[in-house]
C-alpha cells in the first residue's frame, strides 16, 4: 500500500488559497520549499489541507529523527503542559531541566564531568557556546569554516559562510570571526585528493593561519560541524578532526563541535563526533532534541561551562518545561526503538539503493555523508564539477509535485539532502527514492530544464 495519496493538482486549491493570504500577510524572506499547507502528519507523512499526503524526507529540516506526532513523546508534552507551562528556570527551577541535563552529560562524548545549559534554538546554543569559550579563555577570536552553517542571529550569520540567503544585505558582521576551508573533499580548495593531501586543509591552521591572519594566543574556539548541514552534507576523514583536535589543545584554544544537524542519531551514533574519536570542549545540540518543540543545549567541560558567574548566563523562556519534558521522551524512545540502529540500517539502505546511480544519472556527482545523513550533489559536468543548481530546483519541484518533500543543501545549491525520521519504514524509503529516481531521469534528460 502507498503512503503517497494525491487527489488535487499539487498545490490543492485551499493550499493556493491560503498561499494568497500568506503573500499579503507574511515577508517574502521567510520563504517555504514546498507550496503546500498541511494539516497533520504522522511519522514520515504529511496530510495537506487538500487531502494528499506526501512522504517527508525533509523532518522540518532534520527535527523530527523520531517521526511526527510519536506518542510516547506527545503524551509526555501533554502531561506536561497540564502541570505547568512555563516559570522562568531563572524565577523558580524545576526539575525536568536538571534530568535532562544529566542525561545529555551522560549521552554526550567526553569522559570528563560536564554541564548541560539549555536554551531556545539552535543559534542561541551556538552563540551562548561562543560566550562561555570567550568568558573562560578570556580571548575574543573565533576560528569557523568555510561552508558553515551556525544560524541566523547577528553572530550566527556571522560564523556562517553561505551569503546568499544568509548574509546578502545583513551586514555588518560581528568582528573577529576568521575563517578557513572545510575538508570539503569533492571541491578541494587547495585542489588536492585526499589521502595524499595529508589534510592540509586543518594542517594549514598551524602551519599558515597562525603566521598570517590570527595569533593563535587570542583565539577562544574552533567552532565545526561534524559533517555540514546546510553546506551540503560533507563528511570529512576523521583525520581532519584529529588534526583539529590537537592544533586546538596545544594553543588552549576550545574545540566547539556544531551537532544541531548532526545530533540525535542522524549519522548513526547519538552524536556524530562519536565516529571521530575526538572529546569537543562544547558541543551545541538542537534540531531534533525534542522532536520540534524549541529547544537547544550547550554541553561541556564543567570547569568550562562555569566560567560565567551567576546570572550570566539565561533567558525568558530557555529550557522551557514542555520542551524539557518533551527531550527527556525522545531520548527514552531513542533507547526502546533503537533508532540510531535504525540511522545505520536507513544509511546502508540507500548506499544498496544508490549504488548505480553515479552511472545511471549523469547528473549525479557525488554520493556522500554518514549514516542517515545522506545527500546527493548534482553537477552539469563530471569533468569540470559545473554545480547543477537550476536542475536540483528542478528535481525538487518534481519530488513535491509528485508528493515527496525534499531538501537542497550547498553553497552552491546543487546538493540534495535525506533527513528522513528515523522511524521511516524500508517501504516507504523505496517509494520516496521512486520519486526522486524519476526526477534525476527527467531532469538528466537533454533541455528538460528549459522546458
Ligand atoms: C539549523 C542549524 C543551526 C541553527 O539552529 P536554529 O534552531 O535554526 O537556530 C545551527 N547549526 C547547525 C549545524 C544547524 O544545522
Amino acid at each position: 500500500m502507498s503512503t503517497i495519496d494525491l487527489r488535487t493538482e499539487i498545490p490543492g486549491p485551499l493550499s493556493m488559497r491560503w498561499a494568497e493570504r500568506r503573500q499579503s500577510a507574511v515577508p517574502r524572506g521567510a520563504q517555504s520549499t514546498a507550496p503546500v499547507f498541511i494539516a497533520r502528519a504522522e511519522g514520515a507523512v504529511l496530510h495537506d489541507v487538500d487531502g494528499n499526503s506526501f512522504l517527508d524526507f525533509a523532518g522540518g529540516i532534520g527535527c523530527m529523527n523520531v517521526g511526527h506526532c510519536a506518542p510516547a513523546v506527545r503524551d509526555a508534552a501533554q502531561e506536561q503542559l497540564a502541570r505547568f507551562t512555563h516559570l522562568c528556570f531563572a524565577v523558580t527551577p524545576y526539575d525536568a531541566y536538571v534530568r535532562l541535563a544529566e542525561e545529555l552529560n551522560r549521552r554526550t562524548p567526553g569522559s570528563f564531568p560536564k554541564k548541560t545549559f539549555l536554551v531556545n534554538s539552535g543559534v542561541e546554543a551556538v552563540e551562548n557556546a561562543v560566550k562561555i569559550a570567550r568568558s573562560y579563555t578570556g580571548r575574543p577570536a573565533v576560528i569557523a569554516f568555510e561552508d558553515a552553517f551556525h544560524g541566523r542571529t547577528l553572530l550566527g550569520m556571522s560564523l556562517t559562510s553561505k551569503v546568499h540567503p544568509y548574509k546578502e544585505s545583513f551586514g555588518p558582521f560581528a568582528p573577529e570571526i576568521y575563517r578557513i576551508p572545510y575538508a570539503y573533499c569533492y571541491r578541494c580548495s587547495y585542489s588536492l585528493t585526499y589521502p595524499t593531501c595529508e589534510i592540509r586543509c586543518a594542517q594549514a591552521l598551524e602551519d599558515v593561519f597562525f603566521r598570517r591572519s590570527v595569533e593563535p594566543g587570542t583565539v577562544a574556539a574552533v567552532i565545526v560541524e561534524p559533517v555540514l548541514g546546510e553546506g551540503g552534507f560533507v563528511a570529512p576523514p576523521r583525520e581532519f578532526f584529529g588534526v583539529l583536535r590537537e592544533v586546538c589543545t596545544r594553543h588552549g584554544i576550545l574545540l566547539i563541535v556544531d551537532e544541531v544537524q548532526t545530533g540525535f542519531g542522524r549519522t548513526g551514533t547519538l552524536f556524530a563526533c562519536e565516529q571521530l574519536g575526538i572529546e569537543p570542549d562544547l558541543i551545541v545540540s538542537g534540531k531534533s532534541i525534542a522532536a520540534g518543540l524549541p529547544l537547544a543545549a550547550v554541553t561541556g567541560r564543567a570547569e568550562v561551562m562555569d566560567a560565567p558567574g551567576p546570572g550570566g548566563l539565561g533567558g525568558t523562556y530557555v529550557g522551557n518545561p514542555v520542551a524539557c519534558e518533551a527531550a527527556l521522551a525522545v531520548l527514552r524512545m531513542f533507547d526502546e526503538e533503537q533508532l540510531v540502529a535504525r540511522a545505520v540500517q536507513i544509511g546502508d539502505w540507500v548506499s544498496r539503493r544508490t549504488r548505480e546511480w553515479e552511472r545511471e544519472f549523469p547528473l549525479v556527482g557525488d554520493i556522500r555523508g554518514r549514516g542517515a545523513m545522506r545527500a546527493f550533489e548534482l553537477v552539469r559536468d563530471r569533468r569540470t564539477r559545473a554545480p547543477a543548481k537550476e536542475e536540483t530546483e528542478a528535481v525538487i519541484k518534481y519530488c513535491w509535485q509528485h508528493g515527496l518533500i525534499i531538501l537542497p543543501a550547498g553553497t552552491y545549491g546543487n546538493v540534495i539532502r535525506l533527513l528522513v525520521p528515523l522511524v521511516i519504514t524500508d517501504e516507504q524509503l523505496d517509494e520516496g527514492f521512486s520519486v526522486l529516481e524519476d526526477a534525476l531521469a527527467l531532469v538528466s534528460a537533454p533541455a528538460a530544464v528549459a522546458t
